[in-house]
């Protein structure tokens, strides 16, 4: 098995136990769905089986690749974990976790069934396309189910039945086919009798998979009801408590798409959009996998990025002399989180401003962002640097001052994070806003000829 060196000498008995797993039970597998009601999978699974194993597995190709041992979602991660398997032991069962490569254990776990929920990134894909051919190979059946969306990549296409590649007609035909139904719960909490009875079973610490705790917190699982009620006043503005923060839950699943939808519905429809451009992008991801390394737009591969990286560095610190954009990066930095308003301009900053490639700017994000989802930040940034599936023009270069008087009129936000913004201690601007303008249109003019 595949663990970490500094962690194999250490390593307890929580790890690869595989007698829990007997042949005739079937597996609920949680990835990024880590609650127990309304879970769409479980549900199926203890509706059908009458022994149902609960797993997760930490998979260590993504771990791995994860350079900064304090990540906070890993912490965010085991502590959804430990609040799933106190709730399992109230009800007689445990949870069992696995550390490595899940197409090599699946290759030795024996069971009947493995039910989980559907996963539409580019990884995911292959990785359960080869653990399906696996458990079918050994007799056994893999069922996956619809859960964090409310409708999946194929589901709102156009009548000619090509993907949408605009957001506008794309959400008015998702709105044409939502209905009562579609946000019915699933209700898994119904079913727990059906769990195998099990004793409680180890559980892992940060070290034991090869992490350390991070200083961040996370936002709370509730959402405040007046932020609902004036989200289409407030979202905006960076300064206010405007937006929900509910973005690591829908992350991990640790709230249900479905039960979002049904209060969005009734609430408010701009926050009902926004989640509606949740679902866009992993529809754009699942249809042109090939956008996580390139435009979507392919003739902007051509554009001449400067890639400078001693700016690079400037902006990942919050150090440009743009008072809004390091108030975002700072932001970012102390916190894993950064408000939408804020990320479109310092992404705008970076492509168009300092001619950076997107794809700098979206790893960095990847490595920061709490609510890191590969399909939204992939297609915020092509949105940004206009790369994307957009019908804007590539000539939208954000003015950071107009941005700031416009929805940070009174400077709360960068007061907030870049308390020396008017003094002289504060940096110098990396570039003047016209000339980077200009030279930012041009760059594309050219890459575009
Ligand atoms: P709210 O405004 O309260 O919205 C509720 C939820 O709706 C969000 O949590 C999110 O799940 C969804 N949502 C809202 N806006 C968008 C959007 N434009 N695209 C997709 N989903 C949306 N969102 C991510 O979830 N993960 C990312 O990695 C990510 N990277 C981004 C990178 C860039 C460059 C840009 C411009 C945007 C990115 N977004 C990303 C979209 C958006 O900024 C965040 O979803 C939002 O700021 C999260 O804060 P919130 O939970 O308070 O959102």
């Amino acid at each position: 098995m595949n663990i970490p060196n500094d962690v194999a000498t250490t390593s307890i008995s929580w790890e690869n136990d595989f007698s829990v797993f007997l042949p005739e039970s079937a597996v609920f597998w949680f990835r990024r769905d880590l609650r127990l009601s309304d879970n769409a999978g479980l549900y199926q699974a203890l509706k059908n089986n009458n022994d149902v194993i609960p797993l997760f597995i930490f998979d260590s190709n993504i771990l791995e690749k994860l350079a900064d041992k304090a990540d906070a979602r890993v912490t965010f991660i085991l502590q959804s974990l430990e609040l799933l398997k106190q709730t399992l032991e109230l009800h007689g069962t445990s949870l069992s976790i696995l550390y490595g490569d899940p197409v090599s254990l699946y290759q030795q776990i024996r069971v009947n069934a493995v039910y989980t929920n559907e996963d539409y990134e580019p990884y995911t894909r292959r990785r359960d396309d080869a653990i399906s051919e696996i458990i079918k190979y050994h007799g056994g059946i893999f069922k996956t189910f619809k859960d964090q969306v409310i409708f999946g990549p194929e589901e709102v296409i156009k009548d000619d039945g090509h993907p949408y590649n605009i957001f506008t007609p794309y959400s008015k035909k998702w709105l044409a086919t939502v209905n009562d139904f579609s946000s019915k719960p699933h209700p898994s909490e119904n079913y727990f009798a059906n769990f195998l009875a099990s004793a409680p079973l180890p559980f892992p610490t940060l070290q034991d998979i090869g992490f350390k705790k991070t200083r961040v917190s996370f936002p709370p699982r509730v959402i405040k009801k007046s932020v609902i009620e004036t989200y289409d006043k407030t979202r905006n503005f960076p300064g206010a408590d405007g937006t929900t923060r509910i973005g690591v839950h829908l992350r991990f699943g640790t709230v249900s798409i479905r039960r979002l939808v049904h209060i969005a519905k009734q609430q408010n429809q701009t926050f009902l959009k926004e989640l509606i451009w949740r679902e866009f992008y992993q529809m754009i991801l699942w249809h042109y996998p090939r956008v996580e390394n390139a435009s979507f737009k392919a003739a902007y591969d051509k554009i001449q990025w400067r890639n400078n990286l001693e700016e690079f560095d400037a902006w990942c610190n919050g150090e440009t002399g743009y008072p809004i954009v390091d108030a975002g990066m700072r932001e970012l930095n102390a916190t894993g989180y950064m408000h939408n308003r804020v990320r479109m301009i310092v992404s705008s900053f970076l492509t168009k401003h300092l001619l950076i490639d997107w794809r700098w700017g979206e790893a960095y994000f990847a490595k920061k962002l709490l609510d890191y989802d590969l399909a939204a930040n992939n297609g915020g940034w092509q949105w940004a640097a206009g790369t994307g599936c957009d019908a804007a023009p590539y000539f939208r270069v954000f003015n950071p001052a107009l941005q700031t008087q416009k929805f940070d009129k009174s400077l709360e936000y960068i007061r907030r994070w870049v308390p020396e913004f008017d003094s002289q201690a504060y940096a110098k601007p990396l570039v003047e806003h016209a000339y980077a303008r200009a030279r930012a249109l041009k760059a594309y003019g050219e890459g575009l000829s």
